[in-house]
């Protein structure tokens, strides 16, 4: 299957570069100059990934972004977020919107498709682990979905982003034992691109305040000066 890439951004240098590497590697690309162009794109066909501007002429790309993470359909959607170098300060703010990886303008191409590549490679399973359960948490890899399993109610749903779906199945794979940050990054995003260590803990937080809607927030515990764990006995009620 080949993947669609929507590249979102208002500089047509800048879109026709990225859009000439990433065809040159095999994926197909769309462009939008800006969100309400991507957003009546996206409503005919879903793309495998979208590639985000921060500024943008109209809505910002952090602004779009928390408004697909906010959407049931668009939830899972990776994107990579183009932050210029004055924006830097922010980047951290735009992972908090919702993004799931950012490149930093003036990037370099293969540092761009490496990314992406990464990125994609996070939507598809570990390995074929069959269903995993550690405590209420069930995760099937198969239909890959999360449900908290609660006595007397219905399995109840949760929505998660694809890192996030990702660092639960680790963790739930490899349960109570302790993952640092380093770790984490090895086994989650793979060790061939480089992301900082505060990454893991923006990414933590998002996948705790995923759980929260179903109280299960405490099973993944932090563990001071070590990292993180998934545990069916949290210390914490
Ligand atoms: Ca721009």
């Amino acid at each position: 299957m080949t993947h669609r890439i929507l590249v979102v951004e208002d500089e047509p240098s800048i879109a026709e570069l990225i859009s000439v590497n990433l065809t040159h590697a095999g994926y197909e690309v769309e462009k939008a100059m800006q969100t309400e162009v991507a957003a009546s794109l996206m409503k005919e066909r879903l793309p495998s990934l979208l590639i985000l501007d921060w500024m943008l002429p109209g809505k910002s790309g952090v602004q779009f972004a928390k408004e697909l993470r906010a959407k049931e359909r668009t939830r899972g959607l990776p994107i990579l977020m183009l932050t210029a170098k004055s924006e830097e300060g922010d980047k951290v703010s735009g992972l908090d919107a919702g993004a799931d990886d950012y490149v930093t303008k003036p990037f370099s191409p293969k540092e761009l498709v490496a990314r992406v590549k990464a990125l994609l490679r996070r939507q598809t399973p570990i390995e074929d682990t069959g269903p995993l359960t550690v405590g209420p948490l069930k995760l099937d890899p198969s239909s890959h979905r999360v449900f908290a399993i609660c006595p007397n109610l219905e399995p109840q749903p949760i929505s998660l982003g694809p890192t996030e779906y990702r660092i639960l199945q680790f963790f739930m794979a490899n349960p109570e034992r302790v993952h640092s940050r380093a770790n984490l990054l090895d086994n989650v995003w793979g060790n061939e691109v480089y992301i900082e260590e505060r990454t893991v803990d923006v990414h933590i937080k998002r996948l705790r305040a995923a759980l929260v809607s179903v109280d299960c927030d405490r099973y993944i515990e932090t563990v001071r000066g070590s990292g993180y764990r998934i545990t069916k006995t949290p210390t914490q009620t």
